[in-house]
């Protein structure tokens, strides 16, 4: 199969594909005039198709001719080489068997191929070919690699046709074409990551490198952008910087901007920020959704239970309610929806607060703070009250002169919404008493605290049954007190979802709602495991089961669950 010992079966000669001696005498002639190859001039002559060309040689030399379906690429192989070589090359990596490497390639007559290939990839593997066509292969490279591979490399070769001492005239035509394509690529790359569902993008400077990564579900993945994007890296910035209406002169400090780009009949709107470092301005782009973003709590994957108890408690006249979990948890979301039912069922007003405003919400009134010139959350909420609005939203409670003015507005008759950094329900509570607010107003203006996390679906296009880990088996037995454990899955991994084996995310949750008894033990300043275990004897669901019952059901892992609550224990 493997070609090297075959050589002679992959030259070009007469009777291959049913080339006459005539044909190929042509061929030869006009391949030695214009100084390109055998092979490309019988095909440009149209002496053969190239999927006739290739079949023969295929046949000949006994090595497979392959369409390449998605599911002929095998994750690792295709992360043993980079985009930059298959495109260089045109090769496609399939799969790594026995220490070889197999790829598709083309250009079979190319006898230094394999050589070559072997030493860029540090002779790590040997090399096995089958052929595909170039079109087949340009495809998949596209495909498995993503994005701008094919627009960066015509840049690259643009770059290395440019003569020097072209007069003006070119000079001028070449850069905008250059600019044409840098439009080009980012269009390219905002495309592809938001068809793959990125919530952000991320492009990093180092010193002879530039990155390109996207955070899907929540993690971060290499973009697989060619490393011959540096070369443009300045072009990509600036160009991002116009449509987010940022000044492309100043390199020296960070700036923030926004945009709205259209991608198949859906608007985005993009958060841009620009931090200068060492080696140049890194991008970070946020990508939100204005169509998809508000749905129902069901929907962000609420039980049934807390939807029912969570719409109960935003529909009080007055209180705190509190969203708590790391970044990334999904709590700007949830309150948004939540913000979305109360504007949909009541004529109140609502006001926000945020940092930054991540939203638009018609029929809201939203500020962003700006603590350089002392609009911080605390003075925005003070000032709020003189609108006189009904429903208050302030993004983040980090400090006790907010803290103290949101409880005092909700204990003079407002609902406020807002959000807290702790790991689980219970210790918002401590978390307040800690900075200071007396026991008494916590208990008196709170009403419920919905700590969440956000886990990875299992993806459905290559989800199959899975046996757990022994240890977290154990784990799962003595903290559920089941004995047998229902069948669990997780994903192979497709290029469906990226070989991640997830696709898409879902809320797991727990709702402490402050009862007498919880209120009474605030009071006493008990400590968060005793608030937390009356929660619980009154009905709470913790995360972690929460997280375990979406496991049960087939929606997530015991992995992903684990890694999504870690810092709240599964060891009891
Ligand atoms: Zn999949």
């Amino acid at each position: 199969m493997d070609f090297e010992t075959s050589k002679h079966s992959c030259r070009i000669d007469v009777g291959l594909a049913g080339l006459t001696a005539e044909q190929l005498q042509a061929a030869r002639t006009e391949a030695a005039r214009q100084r390109i190859s055998l092979r490309e001039t019988v095909l440009k002559l149209g002496l053969v198709t190239e999927k006739e060309l290739l079949t023969a040689v295929a046949q000949r030399a006994g090595i497979d001719f392959l369409n390449i379906a998605p599911e002929d690429i095998a994750p690792d192989a295709l992360k043993a080489v980079s985009a930059n070589i298959a495109t260089h090359y045109n090769i496609v990596p399939l799969r790594i068997a026995d220490d070889a490497l197999w790829v598709a390639t083309a250009d079979p007559f190319n006898q230094n191929l394999k050589n070559e290939l072997e030493l860029v990839l540090d002779n790590s593997h040997r090399i096995y070919f089958v052929l595909a066509t170039s079109e087949a292969i340009t495809k998949a490279i596209r495909k498995s690699y993503g994005v701008g591979a094919a627009t960066v490399e015509k840049m690259v070769s643009d770059e290395d046709v440019q003569e020097p001492g072209a007069h003006k005239q070119d000079l001028v035509e070449e850069s905008k074409a250059r600019e044409a394509s840098v439009i080009k690529l980012v269009n390219q790359l905002l495309a592809d990551a938001i068809s793959d569902g990125a919530t952000d993008i991320h492009i990093e400077p180092y010193e002879n490198d530039i990155k390109v990564r996207y955070r899907v579900d929540g993690v971060l993945h290499d973009a697989g952008i060619p490393n011959t994007i540096r070369y443009f890296r300045d072009g990509i910035t600036s160009r991002i910087k116009i449509i987010s209406a940022l000044d492309i002169a100043e390199k020296r400090l960070p700036q923030d901007g926004r945009a709205q780009v259209n991608l198949a009949g859906h608007k985005f709107d993009l958060r841009i920020s620009i931090l200068p470092t060492r080696y140049g301005e890194a991008v970070n782009i946020r990508i939100l959704p204005q169509s998809t973003l508000i749905s129902d709590l069901p929907a962000l994957g609420m039980t049934e239970d807390v939807v029912k108890k969570l719409t109960k408690l935003i529909f009080r006249p007055h209180g705190i309610v509190l969203v708590t979990g790391p970044s990334g948890s999904g709590k700007t979301t949830t309150l948004y929806t939540c913000m979305n039912l109360l504007l949909t069922h009541t004529e109140n007003k609502i006001l926000t607060i945020e940092d930054p405003v991540e939203y638009d919400m018609p029929g809201i009134v939203q500020m962003q703070v700006h603590p350089e010139i002392g609009f911080t959350f605390a003075r925005a909420l003070r000032s709020m009250l003189r609108h006189d609005p009904d429903i208050m939203l302030v993004g983040e409670i980090r400090d006790l002169e907010t803290a103290e003015t949101a409880i005092r507005t909700a204990l003079t008759g407002h609902l406020v919404f807002s959000t807290l950094h702790t790991n689980d329900a219970a210790s918002a509570v401590t978390r307040l008493l800690d900075m200071g607010i007396e026991p008494y107003l916590v208990a008196s203006s709170v009403e419920a605290i919905l700590a969440q996390r956000l886990v990875r679906v299992i993806c459905p296009n290559c989800k199959e049954p899975h046996e757990p880990d022994p240890e977290v088996a154990t784990a799962v037995r003595s903290l559920t007190g089941l004995d047998e454990l229902p069948t669990t899955y997780r994903g192979r991994g497709c290029s469906k979802c990226r070989f991640t084996g997830f696709h898409g995310r879902t809320a797991i949750t727990e709702l402490l709602v402050l009862s007498d008894r919880i209120r009474e033990l605030t009071i006493s300043r008990r400590h968060a495991n005793e608030i937390d275990a009356q929660a619980r004897r009154e009905g709470m669901t913790s995360l972690m089961l929460s997280g375990l019952d979406k496991t049960h059901s087939g929606v997530t892992t015991y992995e992903e669950v684990l890694r999504a609550t870690k810092g709240t224990v599964l060891m009891e």
